[in-house]
């Protein structure tokens, strides 16, 4: 026998069962962007690898050791997508969306490809669903980003299981600040740093603090506070998101030890975390981004933008509050003796046509079989077809629900259905 060939490690299959739970979730999030006036855009799975480069920064984990990088026939290096900021960034540059309006409120959905260690809530491909605005500098465009996310949660029956961290890492001139402010406190106690944290000392401080090592942990718990040396106006600008938030009755508790694993940040940064979920508990993150318009070649142009795991939201999801899925056929059609079976396609052709979801066997099984098929898709009604409906053009339609049994021409079955399912 043939060897199987096996999946690739660290990447799902979704197969028709769970992919209920998928469609339950997207049909929420659309429904939720529409609400909130967001776009869809759907920019390509492969990017030229230097747009993460320089967009998520290379100094990054993701652009670091993550990212799945090759070279096609043109031998330029390409990377399938680790994220999607940078793409839409790429695309709302290169079509000129700032045209078509000041503000351009994006969302997308779709599988991002990281090379790490696969564990639970961690893949290699993983689907994000995310929204970015691009345009406004002002906080109550932070404030509705957030807002559109809780939304999310909330339509999802599990916003009060979940945690919005908050925090303000401030323009470029507050950051310097804190920078200098962080190396002087770490500076004595360099070589008690973890490796990675040593290395990051000079090239992004910032990132020490949410280093996993215990030590490195420790020492940062009396470092200085970002939000204490953020200047007048980005102090200003954290406050007023932060009023907004609660004036809409969105929680949250600020983490000074946030600082989010992406340089492009400034200002405003976020994350969700579950403790539905394990180790791995963000289950969406984001925060502003003014500068990357600019750094990717347009304009000077600010923007806020948030990304969220749906592998990691379904765990909760599943954990909490299973969605809703529509189940069963309306109708599954059983066929007698073997002379009928050419009759059968047209019949479930037209019901399906008229509307009903409809199903037959294509095996040519008993009868028993049959109907242990149509339990087995949940069938609301069966139609059954022998020698002597066929003569006289009907079918015993049967209530799988109620048992009740009546013969029905070919034409009314799907009217008949319809009007019974729809009172
Ligand atoms: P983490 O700290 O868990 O590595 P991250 O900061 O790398 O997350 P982002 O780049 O902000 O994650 O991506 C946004 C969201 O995408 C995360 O909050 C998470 O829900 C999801 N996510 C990120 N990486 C993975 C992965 N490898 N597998 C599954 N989901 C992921
Ligand atoms: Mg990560």
């Amino acid at each position: 026998m043939p060897e199987k060939v096996q999946r690739v490690k660290g990447v799902n299959d979704i197969l028709p069962e769970e992919a209920k739970q998928w469609q339950a979730l997207e049909s929420v999030v659309k429904h939720v962007m529409e609400k909130f006036a967001f776009g869809e855009i759907r920019p390509p799975i492969f990017e030229k690898t230097e747009l993460f480069a320089r967009g998520v920064g290379e100094d990054t984990d993701i652009v670091s050791k993550e990212m799945y990088s090759f070279s096609d026939m043109s031998k330029s290096s390409l990377t399938l997508r680790p994220e999607l900021t940078a793409g839409v960034v790429r695309s709302y540059i290169q079509n000129n969306l700032q045209q078509i309006s000041p503000v351009q409120k994006l969302w997308y959905e779709g599988p991002m490809f990281r090379q790490e260690r696969p564990q639970k809530g961690r893949y290699r491909q993983f689907w994000q669903f995310g929204a970015e605005a691009i345009g406004s500098p002002n906080p109550e465009q932070d404030a509705e980003m957030i807002a559109l996310f809780f939304a999310i949660l909330k339509a999802l029956g599990i916003e009060k299981s979940v945690l919005l961290k908050i925090n303000s890492v401030g323009d470029s001139e507050s950051r310097a600040t804190y920078r200098k402010a962080l190396q002087d406190f770490l500076r004595p106690h360099l070589s008690e740093l973890s490796e990675t944290s040593q290395h990051r000392f000079e090239s992004n401080p910032l990132r020490i603090l949410d280093s996993k090592a215990p030590n490195d942990k420790l020492l940062v718990k009396n470092a200085p506070k970002i939000r204490e040396c953020l200047n007048a106006s980005s102090k200003t600008h954290y406050a007023e998101v932060l009023k907004m938030l609660e004036a809409m009755g969105i929680p949250y508790v600020q983490d000074d030890l946030l600082v989010r694993g992406l340089d492009y940040y400034t200002h405003t940064i976020f994350e969700f975390t579950s403790d539905a979920l394990g180790a791995q508990d963000a289950i969406c993150g984001g925060g502003r981004y003014n500068d990357l318009v600019k750094e990717l070649g347009g304009q000077d142009v600010p923007a806020i933008g948030w990304a969220s795991g749906i592998e990691r939201l379904l765990l909760v999801v599943e954990a909490l509050r299973p969605l809703e899925v529509a189940s069963g056929l309306d109708l599954f059609l059983i066929v007698l003796g073997d002379e009928l079976r050419l009759t059968a396609p047209k019949l479930v052709h037209e019901w399906r046509e008229a509307g009903l979801s409809c199903d037959m066997d294509t095996l040519r099984r008993s009868m028993k079989a049959q109907m242990r098929e149509a339990n087995r898709q949940e069938a609301r009604y069966v139609a059954i077809l022998g020698e002597e409906e066929f003569d006289q053009g009907v079918v015993q339609l049967k209530n799988f629900e109620t048992g009740e049994q009546e013969a029905v021409s070919f034409e009314n079955v799907a009217s008949v259905i319809i009007n019974a399912l729809s009172s």
